[in-house]
């Protein structure tokens, strides 16, 4: 389990609870717990309670108010899957008795919202970012008028891909952009491809192409299992041709990695394959190029950047690649995050009966940034930098784009 590139079922992943000899150091850490006494915590949610769940079904609500962070997974000394215990906990509890909201059948689809948004970018910037109907959709679905909101920026991504040219003569290395890139953050899509053009690759991509970490990490596994396989099936066809896949999502990519598995039990020879090909793009830049880096960054015109690394990063095991890089840049002082989790949560911070507890949990980070007062705040996340961001006003980018402009710089 400590190893990044380990695989378990969901069979294995229920029988680490009976590693847990109730030490009670999960709790101490979770998010969640300290700041609400309404989650037991994930001793009692994930190993105490799951006995009685393999011998009766229980009523219970719990599991939903874990954010998924993976904290007490990573802090468990005796390898109990906290997180993946409560994560297929949820997935139960929405068979027998508890049905999914709208609103998360909504945000379970970011795909399917950033292609229908995009059609007219402009005038769904301006819907979403009404106060009328961020008003009414709190009333109505319960979506907190509050939550960060990304920006529809109309295919740019897509455009931008279409006109690269085939290289045959170089190595090929495959680029899942995930939906935050094909209907948002276009600029970190463009910065990953551009960085991996400078170390001499021949990008292939393609938009279009969806974990569906949402609805995994919600419970929503009957519809996840299609969507996953087909990913499966496409991305096996792109290992024809390339040895990588890298990915500027953590989530993205701890999902092809571990998640399909550990949640859907592909322990197929085509997942495996995939999950073994995957690799965060820091993570790949750092121990594939490290030399061509520490030779070809550059100064900026910056003093100081704060990095924060997602809770999702624990769950890869990879350490702080993307950290190790920036350090990397002459003349940059990076204050690292001293904060677990922003609260965030995937999409748990955007229901308005969570928001409290996501914003309970965000305020020791943002006390943090306030009072180092960076130029930027760095983050692999496209969730946390939109809540961040929001919370902060300060300007927060992805570690890849802070890595082009520095090699760009001379
Ligand atoms: S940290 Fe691990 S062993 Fe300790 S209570 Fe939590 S699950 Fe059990
Ligand atoms: S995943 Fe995070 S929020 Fe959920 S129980 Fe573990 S530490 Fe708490
Ligand atoms: S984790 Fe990545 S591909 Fe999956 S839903 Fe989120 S952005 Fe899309």
């Amino acid at each position: 389990m400590n190893n990044n590139l380990a695989v378990s079922s969901s069979k294995e992943i229920l029988e680490t609870m009976d590693n847990c000899t109730k030490c009670g150091i999960c709790h101490s850490f979770c998010p969640v717990a300290n700041v609400t006494k309404e989650f037991p915590g994930p001793k009692f949610t994930g190993p105490q309670t799951q006995r009685f769940r393999m011998i009766e079904s229980l009523e219970e609500l719990s599991p939903d108010l874990c954010n998924g962070c993976g904290i007490c997974t990573s802090v468990c000394p005796n390898g109990v899957a906290i997180t993946d215990i409560i994560t297929l906990a949820k997935s139960n509890l929405k068979k027998s008795n508890k049905k999914i909201s709208f609103l998360q059948k909504i945000l379970n689809r970011p795909d399917t919202v950033g292609t229908i948004g995009n059609y007219i970018p402009f005038l769904s910037n301006f819907i979403l970012h009404s106060y009328i109907f961020r008003f009414i959709a709190e009333k109505l679905l319960g979506l907190d008028r509050n939550a960060p909101m990304p920006k529809f920026t109309g295919r740019k991504f897509k455009k931008f891909v279409n006109a690269i040219n085939f290289n045959e003569d170089r190595t090929n290395i495959f680029y899942f952009s995930g939906c935050s890139v094909d209907h948002y953050d276009y600029e970190v899509g463009i910065s990953a491809l551009k960085v991996l053009d400078i170390l001499g690759y021949n990008v292939i991509t393609e938009t279009g192409l969806c974990c569906s970490l949402p609805m995994l990490s919600s419970g929503e596994f009957d519809k996840a299992k299609d969507r996953s396989r087909k990913t499966i099936v496409n991305l096996k066809k792109k290992l024809n041709n390339v040895r990588n896949i890298v990915s500027t999502s953590t989530s993205c990519s701890l999902t092809l990695r571990k998640k399909y598995s550990e949640y859907l039990d592909f322990v197929d020879q085509d997942s495996l394959n995939v999950s073994r090909s995957i690799k965060d793009i820091c993570e790949y830049l750092l121990e594939t190029h490290f030399d061509f880096l520490s030779k070809n960054l550059n100064s900026l015109n910056l003093k100081k950047v704060f990095y924060h690394g997602p809770c999702q990063l624990k769950s890869h095991s990879m350490g702080l690649p993307a950290f190790e890089i920036m350090r990397l840049i002459p003349g940059l002082k990076v204050v690292l995050s001293e904060a677990d989790c922003c609260g965030i949560g995937g999409t748990y911070g955007y229901s308005k009966e969570k928001s409290y507890i996501s914003n309970s949990i965000k305020k020791n980070l943002v006390e943090q940034i306030r009072s180092e007062k960076p130029d930027l705040v760095i983050c692999d996340s496209e969730t946390c930098r939109w809540n961040i961001q929001k919370s902060t006003k300060i300007k927060t980018i992805h570690p890849i784009q802070l890595i082009l402009t520095s090699l760009n710089n001379y």
